[in-house]
């Protein structure tokens, strides 16, 4: 197995002492997991913050503060707010132990290590942190169309806007919507179009690998598309509206479905741009499509094109 295996858990051990992290380095050899050691508080929360492990074991006693402190650190960011901790301490205190769980660890072991019970609680709670992110993610699709759902949508778009900003890298957003659904439903009834969804989704979903298809609500669909500009963008909704546009079904020759897209690019919005108004121009422009015609693509026109054409 390589050290840089990425299925293999990360367990980060922050301890001021080095005969732990080599007695830590020797009992859990034989574990499927990557130790990272660091002595200080301060080194653990930045390795912590940077790296993420799936595990961090936290003295109680450290030099620069003491664990509580990390603990609470930890909870309060965001960014590490979910990596599972286990105290791991001299103090047989019980006030000590309550304290730790009451700020979120999940588990306490005692110095000196039992060694079977160590393995045993790393295991524990590796499992236990593997089971919680699976049931976050199982949140955040959608039931019928295993596509990325709307709350999943709002979270990412928020984090893609603020790297594309950092970065001064482009990025776009394409809103999809299907033409005249509720006459296909009103029609064939409502498993068919269940089934119109799901072939749809198939196809937002088979595009790029860097694409995040997402079921927008009802007949809706977004596609963020990082790195992109709106020509290209639309360039990738081009191909969507004409694989949607060739879907047939054996058993109901006569049906032929078509969609609607609109397409903004981060660059185009006026002002600072957000999340909110990339959507609000993504939807414009596929408003314009709706109301040209339908089964075509939009791009939304840039903030300032209006003003030059009124200079
Ligand atoms: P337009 O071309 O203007 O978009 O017309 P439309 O009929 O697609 O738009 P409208 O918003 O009037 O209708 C959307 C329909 O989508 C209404 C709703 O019953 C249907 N719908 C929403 N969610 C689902 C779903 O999960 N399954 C099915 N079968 N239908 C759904
Ligand atoms: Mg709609
Ligand atoms: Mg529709």
């Amino acid at each position: 197995m390589s050290h840089d295996d990425p299925i293999r858990p990360r367990v980060l051990a922050i301890d001021d002492s080095d005969l732990v992290h080599r007695l830590l380095r020797a009992r859990l050899r034989h574990e499927r997991i990557d130790l990272q050691s660091v002595r200080t508080a301060a080194d653990g929360l930045r390795v912590a913050r940077e790296t993420v492990p799936d595990l961090i074991l936290l003295d109680i006693d450290l030099d620069d503060s003491d664990g509580f402190e990390v603990l609470a650190q930890l909870k309060a960011d965001p960014a590490t707010h979910d990596i599972a901790v286990i105290f791991v301490s001299a103090s047989n205190e019980t006030m000590d132990r309550v304290r730790g769980l009451d700020l979120g660890a999940v588990d306490f072991v005692g110095k000196p290590f039992d060694v079977t019970e160590l393995r045993a609680r790393v295991r524990s709670a590796l499992r236990m942190q593997r089971l919680l992110r699976m049931l976050s993610q199982r949140a955040q699709l959608d039931g019928l169309t295993g596509l990325w759902n709307r709350a999943y949508l709002d979270d990412r778009l928020r984090k893609e806007v603020a790297g594309a900003l950092r970065h001064g890298t482009p990025l776009s957003l394409i809103l999809c919507d299907l033409d005249r659904f509720k006459s296909l439903n009103d029609t064939f009834g409502h498993p068919f179009g269940d089934e119109v969804l799901e072939r749809a989704a198939a196809i937002l979903v088979g595009g790029r690998a860097q694409d995040v298809a997402c079921r927008y609500g009802g007949e809706e669909f977004a596609v963020i598309v990082p790195a992109a500009h709106a020509d290209e963008a639309a360039g990738v909704a081009e191909r969507h509206r004409s694989r949607i546009e060739q879907v047939t079904w054996n058993e109901r020759p006569s049906v032929r479905i078509s969609a609607s897209f609109g397409v903004a690019d981060l660059s185009g919005l006026d002002g600072d741009p957000t999340p909110e108004k990339l959507v609000a121009a993504a939807d414009a422009a596929l408003y314009v499509a709706k109301t040209s015609g339908r089964n075509r693509v939009v791009c939304a026109e840039p903030a300032e094109w209006p003003r030059q054409i009124a200079g």
